[in-house]
């Protein structure tokens, strides 16, 4: 069986999160605090703060910019459900912006049109754009519409450590940045995640809310404001360190085994049984998603599929479509691309361990399965 994704741990580092698990030093300590500085230096930021997830770190970026009741944040229909959950859990409300249908990106003219149109009691107090599976793809558009429009904006980056845009890396652009180290992502902690800023304020703002509102003095502790519990743990950074050397290489893998998709799917596409995504140089390719056409059922492809050795999944969900965001512009607004995407969107086998003739014999079956 091609797995859809499967994650490389290295003998090197299993054997390192084993030194620290017998140090006894388990929580956030020194090996988080490298991290976070390799991490700050691989990303070109002057900041970086570790947390347990990728929905601790928009959780906590949206409450370090004071977003609750009375507020609205943008967030695109087609993401995963983190990003709008964390802004309902805060009080405010998630309103849908409808996607592009070639990069999955939120659409930056319906950004800035559900902006000048807003018409509802709450305040747009951020936007949140996803770059979706990775693509940077529009991530200049949104800093004009924040800077234009004085509205935060958090990049939802989850999928994109290592994706780039021109020289600058995506986790740089926005007042901050949040990734994630699940599995599924390029860079995997087990669980854990990542907030990036260049702001230091804000920073410190982050590092409090993170660990219950607690600093170190010359007295022991402080406690300045209220907080949570979302640290990461040493030996989840050990694991994180050990593969931030490897990223650069398996990115470039990625990008290639994506690549060789594109291509090997070409006369699936020209006869428009499906559309492919494009796939230019700034993408992490943290997942390779195609979209099938109208007459076929995704539930039998993905059954024939596995018939045929091969895993494939859905990509992700429309949040419009899930009707738990109960906000009358979700309702009011006719989000086309998102729902389309969620209902035929097929994410195709897409890690460190393949090799070029495994993402053939995904070509191979999916044309069996399709024709
Ligand atoms: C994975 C993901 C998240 C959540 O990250 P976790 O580490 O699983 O909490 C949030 N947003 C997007 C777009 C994601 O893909």
């Amino acid at each position: 069986m091609i797995k859809l994704s499967q994650p490389v741990i290295s003998e090197d580092t299993i054997s390192r999160v084993g030194d620290i698990l017998r140090s006894g030093c388990l929580v956030h300590g020194e090996e988080c605090i490298a991290f976070e500085r390799e991490l700050s230096v691989y990303l070109g930021v002057k900041h970086v703060l570790l947390v347990s997830s990728g929905t601790a770190a928009l959780h906590l970026s949206l409450l370090a910019h004071d977003i609750g009741p009375g507020d609205a944040v943008l967030v695109p229909d087609f993401t995963f459900v983190a990003t709008a959950n964390v802004v309902e859990f805060t009080g405010a409300k998630a309103v849908m912006v409808d996607v592009l249908p070639d990069t999955y990106n939120m659409d930056p003219e319906a950004l800035q049109k559900t902006i000048v149109d807003w018409g509802h009691k709450e305040k747009i107090k951020a936007i949140m754009p996803v770059l979706e599976f990775g693509n940077p793809s529009a991530i200049d558009k949104y800093v004009e519409v924040s800077k234009r429009f004085g509205i935060t904006l958090i990049e939802d980056a989850a999928c994109a450590l290592g994706a780039f845009e021109g020289e600058q890396k995506i986790g740089t652009f926005g007042d901050c940045s949040c990734f994630s180290f699940h599995p599924r992502k390029t860079l995997t902690t087990g669980e854990g995640g990542a907030i990036a800023t260049g702001d230091s304020a804000l920073a410190e703002r982050i590092s409090l809310l993170r660990s219950h509102g607690m600093s170190r003095s010359e007295d022991g502790l402080i406690f300045k404001s209220t907080g949570l519990n979302y640290r990461l743990t040493n030996f989840q950074a050990a694991i994180g360190r050990d593969t931030l050397n490897n990223l650069p290489s398996w990115l470039d893998k990625r990008f290639a085994l994506a690549r060789s998709y594109n291509k090997g799917l070409q006369n699936l596409a020209a006869k428009r049984l499906i559309r492919v995504p494009v796939i230019n140089p700034g993408h992490s390719c943290q997942t390779y998603m195609i979209v099938l056409s109208e007459t076929f059922s995704r539930a039998d492809v993905i059954r024939r599929m596995r018939e045929l050795g091969v895993e494939v999944n859905s990509g992700a969900q429309s949040m419009s479509s899930l009707g738990l965001y109960k906000h009358r512009h979700n309702y009011e607004t006719n989000m086309q691309v998102g729902p389309h995407l969620a209902g035929k969107g097929l994410a195709l086998p897409l890690h460190e361990n393949m090799i070029e003739s495994d993402a053939a014999r995904v070509v191979d079956a999916l044309e069996k399965a399709l024709t």
